[in-house]
């Protein structure tokens, strides 16, 4: 009942031209795939020409960030209206690079969320915890705190568009990956944590994507996982073979 989203998150790479020529090799590759939601983050000054290139394709095009303000004095930002003014259908909120190296934290991140709502596009929230965090047996209090901070005060209607992507950061463009019981015990806890402030049918509607590593050699058993609907791929998505079989991955 929850399409599998694959979202590649392309980062700081790419010229205008390397991202035309990797967002139309992925779309060549997956005209047969009717069954997966694929999303590509291309960096911004890339976002428009591969909106463009995709368009009238099913593959959608995310922004890897936005500023909470659909306009004014504020230099450097780019707003969720100019992100959807372009084509485009999801930003991705919550990094933790952007988290670690640009100091967001939750309440600003809850306004991106909730500027975000004003719109049509969909969310992706990131989530997860440091490895720190994980071996001082706080990582449950930190997805709470992340997951009830991050959608604080959203209504119930707007969660039709929230995507969440469990990433944790110790596992993030490091090659080490949660285990695929890691993975569902974090993403079973955030549907639960759903359940407590929507209600069974919108924790049960809602895709919770893995993110950390993710490569061909993994997808297949982090998929079979009951409560991972997807995957948020980072430096693998960068790869067009890579990347392809992520998107068609095996249901074992
Ligand atoms: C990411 O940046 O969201 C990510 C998961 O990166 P990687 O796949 O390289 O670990």
């Amino acid at each position: 009942m929850r399409t599998p989203m694959v979202a590649g998150n392309w980062k700081l790479h790419n010229t205008r031209d390397q991202a035309i020529a990797l967002a139309t090799g992925i779309k060549s590759q997956t005209s047969d795939v009717t069954d997966v939601e694929i999303v590509v983050a291309p960096v911004f000054t890339a976002l428009n020409a591969v909106a463009d290139a995709l368009r009238g394709s099913s593959i959608k095009v995310a922004a890897q960030n936005c500023y909470p303000q659909a306009q004014g004095a504020f230099t450097g930002e780019v707003s969720p209206q100019l992100v959807e003014d372009i084509g485009c259908n999801y930003v991705i909120i919550g990094h933790s690079e952007r988290r670690q190296l640009f100091g967001e934290d939750d309440a600003f991140i809850n306004r991106k969320v909730h500027a975000l709502a004003e719109t049509g596009l969909g969310t992706i929230l990131c989530i997860g915890e440091t490895l720190a965090e994980r071996e001082s047996g706080q990582m449950f209090n930190v997805l709470r705190r992340q997951v009830c901070e991050g959608l604080k005060g959203l209504g119930i209607e707007s969660m039709v568009r929230v995507v969440i992507a469990y990433e944790p950061v110790w596992a993030i463009g490091t090659g080490k990956t949660a285990s695929d019981q890691q993975a569902q015990e974090s993403h079973a806890f955030i549907r639960s944590l759903l359940d407590e402030l929507y209600g069974a049918q919108v924790a049960g509607a809602t895709r919770i994507l893995y993110g950390g590593s993710v490569k061909p050699d993994n997808v297949d058993g982090l998929m079979a996982q009951p409560d991972v609907d997807g995957a948020l791929v980072g430096g693998a998505s960068l790869k067009p073979a890579d990347f392809v079989r992520i998107i068609k991955f095996q249901k074992v």
